[in-house]
C-alpha cells in the first residue's frame, strides 16, 4: 500500500509498498520516529485517509470509510471529548453517535467505566479529571461502542511516566480480557516492548515502509531488569538511530532550501 500526498512540487510519498498482516486479537506496536508515516497508516486503517496504490482488507473487505468496528483513539483526549458533558454522558453520546440500541446504554455505560475505575467519577466534567482519567474516559468510550479494533496514535505520549505505566497496566488487562485487536503507534521503544505481541518498525520518509518485525514472546508485565528486554531496547535503539538522524537531516534540509 502507498500513500502520496499533494502534487506536482508539493508531492511527497508518505509510505511506499507497506505490506502488513495483523492477526485478529493482536497487540501489534508501530514504531518509528516522528514524521515517518505512522499516522498516515493508521489513519487510512481507520478509513479517514485514502491509499493510492493497496488497499487495506479487514475481515475479507476493503476499509473505504471509518465504522463502528474500528475505533480511532487519540493522544489528545480532549478533542476526543465533549466538555459541555459528563464523564458518563461522553459515553452515552459515543453510543449514539454510532447507533447502538438504546434499551443497551445504561448497562454498557455502567460495565465500560467500571472496567476503566471512572464509575465512580460519572457526574464530573472531563475538565475536572486528570490526564490519565481523561484518557481512561477515552478508552472507555471507545470500547463501549464494542469495536474489534482499536486504532491507537500515541495515547500516552503527554502523560507522565507513572500515569503512563498505569496506562499501560489498564489497557493490556482490558485487551486481555476483551480480546480486541489492538494497533498502537509509538515512537517510544519503551513502550513498544512493553505492550506488543510484535513491533513494526517503520523507516523513515520519503518512502516510508516497514522494515522490520520483531516477535517479543517474553512475559507481560515486561520488566527492563531482564537482561533480554534491555537487549531488544539496546537493539532497537540502534537501528533506529540512524533513522532519528536521517529524519532531522531530512527536515533540517528542508528549512534550509526552503522545501525539499
Ligand atoms: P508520524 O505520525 O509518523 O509522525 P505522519 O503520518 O503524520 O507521521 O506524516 C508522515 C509524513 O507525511 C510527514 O512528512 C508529514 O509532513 C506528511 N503529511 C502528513 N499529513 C499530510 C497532509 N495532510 N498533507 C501533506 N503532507 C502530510
Ligand atoms: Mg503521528
Amino acid at each position: 500500500m502507498s500513500k502520496t500526498y499533494g502534487a506536482g512540487a508539493d508531492r511527497y510519498v508518505a509510505l511506499d509498498g507497506i505490506d502488513l498482516d495483523i492477526a485478529s486479537g493482536e497487540f501489534l506496536c508501530l514504531l518509528g520516529p516522528s514524521g515517518c508515516g505512522k499516522s498516515t497508516l493508521l489513519n487510512i486503517m481507520a478509513g479517514f485517509e485514502v491509499a493510492n496504490t493497496g488497499t487495506v482488507m479487514f475481515n475479507g473487505a476493503p476499509v473505504v470509510r471509518p465504522g463502528r468496528d474500528r475505533m480511532m483513539f487519540f493522544q489528545d483526549a480532549g478533542s476526543a471529548l465533549l466538555p459541555w458533558l459528563t464523564v458518563e454522558e461522553n459515553v452515552r453520546f459515543g453510543l449514539r453517535v454510532r447507533k447502538v440500541p438504546k434499551q443497551n446504554w445504561d448497562e454498557i455505560i455502567d460495565r465500560y467505566l467500571r472496567m476503566v475505575d471512572l464509575d465512580r467519577h460519572r457526574r464530573k466534567m472531563p475538565t475536572q479529571l486528570s490526564g490519565g482519567m481523561r484518557q481512561r474516559l477515552q478508552i472507555a468510550r471507545a470500547l463501549a461502542v464494542e469495536p474489534a479494533v482499536l486504532l491507537m496514535d500515541e495515547p500516552f505520549a503527554a502523560l507522565d511516566a507513572l500515569t503512563k505505566r498505569r496506562m499501560h497496566g489498564v489497557l493490556l488487562d482490558i485487551w486481555q480480557r476483551t480480546g480486541k485487536t489492538v494497533v498502537f503507534v509509538t515512537h517510544d521503544i519503551g513502550e513498544a516492548i512493553s505492550l506488543g505481541d510484535r513491533i513494526a518498525m517503520m523507516s523513515v520518509g520519503p518512502g516510508s515502509n516497514i522494515t522490520k518485525i520483531i516477535t517479543l514472546d517474553m512475559p507481560r508485565p515486561r520488566d527492563f531488569t531482564n537482561p533480554a528486554a534491555a537487549r531488544l531496547f539496546n537493539e532497537i535503539e540502534a537501528e533506529l538511530s540512524p533513522e532519528i538522524l536521517r529524519s532531522e537531516r531530512r527536515a533540517a534540509g528542508a528549512v534550509e532550501c526552503g522545501g525539499v
